[in-house]
């Protein structure tokens, strides 16, 4: 059966399934893509920072499928932040990935250091209201970073895209997100496969038939969050798109919502990363 899609305040809807290209090399990148589409998956997440904006684009024209039968995300990178940087950098963006509007630009990193993000973000509802990018957000900002955008743009942005993973679960973030009517996306999905050797993981996996992968994508879904799982490998590609049609119990979710690791954060602090 079909992925589920998650409604956006501004009333556009995101599969809650997508494929992310985070260090996938860029002469790897169209290929990756191109086996991700044709497994089925209709979301892709890239970002200036990964350099690959121009094979994802190369996948989409070589798809065959139409424009409005994906949704691309990218990121505005910390080095372009402020309101005319920020124009430029969409637009070198969109001539890498070839497309003449992008369903969802996010600003990738707050760096409260730089003190730029709130003007970035007025850049993202310029490109908005001119219709160059359907949907506007942000990525890595905190309850406080997300409080001054609102407060001082008048706009609550419509997705935060968080490390998010068993183990880091952002209990607190997405309580607030969801007050606020936030999408939560989730990176590291997969904790960027450290969670997969886990003995409860492993024991829900073996009771469902299925594999460790697919069962943390099985408890995003189910909890609500958008998630992005990245691989290289086709059959892990495919695996790791084969999430429906079976369900967790409530059990099973509490006990992965329970499970904790030595390291809960394996990315930067949003806080101080970028300064
Ligand atoms: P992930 O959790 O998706 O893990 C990917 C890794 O897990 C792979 O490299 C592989 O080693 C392993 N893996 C994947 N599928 C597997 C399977 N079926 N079986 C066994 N191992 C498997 O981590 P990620 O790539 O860091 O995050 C996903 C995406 O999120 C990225 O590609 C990128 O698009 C996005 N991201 C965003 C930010 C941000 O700051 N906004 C940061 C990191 C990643």
């Amino acid at each position: 059966s079909a992925i589920p899609t998650i409604v956006l305040s501004d009333g556009r809807q995101i599969p809650q399934l997508g494929f992310g290209v985070y260090k996938v090399e860029p002469d790897e990148a169209q290929r990756v893509v191109e086996e991700a589409l044709t497994v089925g998956y209709r979301s892709i997440d890239t970002a200036t920072l990964y350099g690959n904006e121009d094979g994802v684009g190369r996948a989409l024209a070589n798809s065959g499928l139409r424009r409005n039968e994906v949704f691309v995300t990218t990121k505005l990178w910390n080095d372009d932040q402020g309101y005319d940087e920020t124009l430029r950098a969409f637009d070198a963006s969109m001539n890498r990935l070839g497309l003449d509007h992008l369903d969802l630009y996010l600003v990738h990193w707050p760096v409260p250091s730089l003190g730029r993000y709130v003007d970035s973000f007025r850049a993202l509802q310029k490109l908005r209201d001119d219709g160059r990018v359907k949907s506007i957000g942000v990525s890595n900002f905190t309850e406080e970073a997300i409080e001054r955008l609102i407060a001082e743009t008048g706009e609550v942005p419509a997705l935060n895209q968080i490390e998010l993973h068993p183990g880091f679960t952002q209990t607190e973030l997405r309580a607030y997100h969801m007050g606020r009517g936030i999408a939560t996306e989730a990176w590291a999905p997969l904790g960027q496969g450290s969670v997969l050797g886990d003995p409860t993981i492993e024991a829900i996996a073996r009771t469902h038939g299925r594999t460790p992968a697919q069962i943390v994508l099985r408890w995003h879904l189910q909890i609500g969050t958008i998630a992005i799982p990245k691989s290289v490998t086709p059959s892990r590609i495919a695996e790791n798109f084969e999430v429906m049609g079976f369900r967790l119990g409530p059990d099973e979710i509490d006990a992965i919502d329970g499970l904790r690791f030595d390291v809960g954060r394996l990315g930067p602090d949003p806080e101080t990363f970028g300064a």
